[in-house]
């Protein structure tokens, strides 16, 4: 502490009129001064932090980097990592190319990724979100209408990105949006002279807009409830749109296509070369037409990819593998009471049987271990043992004991 004739270095002030007068080797600093040189830093860190411009082409991470980060939270899916780190390095080139002057100029490479619910579309859209710290949001398809209909209009999609960039339009313009469950604004058909459904095909249309790169007035607070408030214009052509989807029946499809080419000598050598338990790997944009999203989206979503279903192996992995797995959170969750928390290798095994037993996918993987881990994580905080060894006979009796019932709408 400092003497009462002392003052600060920085504002001048003396130690009588500051709260505080915190002493260095040649000088003292007070705390308001602290306080302001702290603001100072932490501004600059997010300056730092928000400018992918202020990359150079030699500091991009390459598709190789981006798919090694992509491995430690994301479990199998190769292909589609593939197809992610590449499109998102391009992305990354096309933002830059900006600056120098060309002639040629790169489009954007938005995503489509097709595979069932909890396979980890949202996790790969989300993973590469924090390597890139742009803005991230998830909008889910089948929110959206047609203006006048019940719902969100199209622009509501800019809505929560420009909330998830604080209001910044420069960051928003260069973040990316994830929109989930894209097969559900399909046409029910793919006649288009089917007039009568209303659902998809417009909004399709509008969603076109946003895809292809235009000026869009988008309401800050989203939806229609505050007619007053001032629009803000966002450019939509350095966003990057990631979409996900199930396709619910889309194999039929893709099945249908590869057996019509089967004809004929060479066909049959290629028709048992395909696996048949994965269909979706041979996906093309002629099966997404032939499933309802009309040309002109598909054309604006150059690149295609699919993701696996989830075996008993990649289950068991996604338990404790990832850098933030389930079993990792928990052990976590206990360390902070100061609980050494270990488990015995075929709890893992039993987790991963009742996930598949109750069709639960990964999702599942967390309920079923916080219907385990429930009745430890309420009492043991407030006694004094410092371990807990869960085995399987306690992971069964837990799970039990558990109310199954709510694992079936996790
Ligand atoms: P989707 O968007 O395909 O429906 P999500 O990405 O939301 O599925 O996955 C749901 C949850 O399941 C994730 O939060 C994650 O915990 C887990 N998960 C799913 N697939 C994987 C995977 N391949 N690797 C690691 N975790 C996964």
């Amino acid at each position: 502490m400092a003497k009462s004739d002392e003052i600060c270095t920085f504002c001048g002030r003396n130690s009588r009129d500051v709260n505080m007068l915190i002493n260095g080797l040649s000088g003292a600093i007070c705390d308001d001064c602290v306080q302001q040189a702290y603001e100072i830093v932490q501004e600059q860190a997010a300056l730092a932090h928000k400018n992918p411009f202020g990359l150079n082409q030699h500091e991009l991470p390459k598709p190789e980097d981006i798919k090694s980060f992509l491995d430690q939270y994301v479990i199998g899916q190769d292909d589609a990592k593939r197809y992610l780190s590449v499109s998102v390095y391009n992305h990354y080139k096309r933002l830059l190319q900006k600056i120098t002057t060309d002639d040629v100029e790169i489009e954007k490479s938005n995503i489509i990724m097709v595979g069932a619910t909890g396979t980890g579309k949202t996790l790969l859209a989300r993973t590469i979100a924090k390597l890139l710290q742009v803005p991230f949001s998830i909008v889910d398809a089948t929110v959206l209408t047609e203006a006048g209909y019940v719902g969100e209009d199209i622009e509501s999609i800019l809505t929560r990105l420009l909330q998830a960039a604080d209001y910044d339009v420069e960051a928003a313009q260069r973040g990316i949006v994830f929109i989930d469950e894209i097969d559900k604004i399909a046409r029910k058909s793919d006649n288009p002279s089917i007039t009568r459904d209303v659902s998809g095909e417009g909004v399709q249309q509008g969603l076109l807009k946003l895809l292809e790169g235009s000026i869009v007035n988008v309401p800050p607070q989203g939806g229609r409830k505050h007619p007053e408030q001032k629009m803000i214009a966002v450019d939509t052509k350095n966003i990057l749109f990631i979409c996900g989807g199930a396709f619910d029946g889309i194999e039929k499809k893709i099945a249908q296509r590869l057996n019509t080419r089967v004809v004929g000598y060479a066909a049959n050598k290629e028709s048992n070369l395909v696996d048949r338990n994965n269909l979706l790997q041979y996906i093309t944009p002629t099966d997404l037409k032939s499933f309802g999203l009309i040309p002109e989206i598909i054309g604006r979503l150059p690149i295609l990819t699919y993701l696996n279903p989830l075996d008993r192996k990649t289950l068991r992995s996604i338990l404790t593998e990832p850098k933030n797995s389930i079993i990792k959170q928990y052990i976590k969750l206990f360390e902070m009471d100061e609980i050494q928390l270990t488990f015995d290798e075929d709890v893992f095994e039993f987790i991963v049987d009742k996930a598949l037993e109750f069709k639960l996918g990964a999702r599942g993987l967390r309920s079923i271990v916080e219907a385990i881990m429930m009745e430890a994580m309420y009492s043991m905080p407030s006694q004094s043992k410092k371990m807990l060894h869960v085995t399987l006979t306690y992971a069964q009796d837990k799970f039990e004991k558990s109310d199954r019932n709510r694992l079936l709408i996790a």
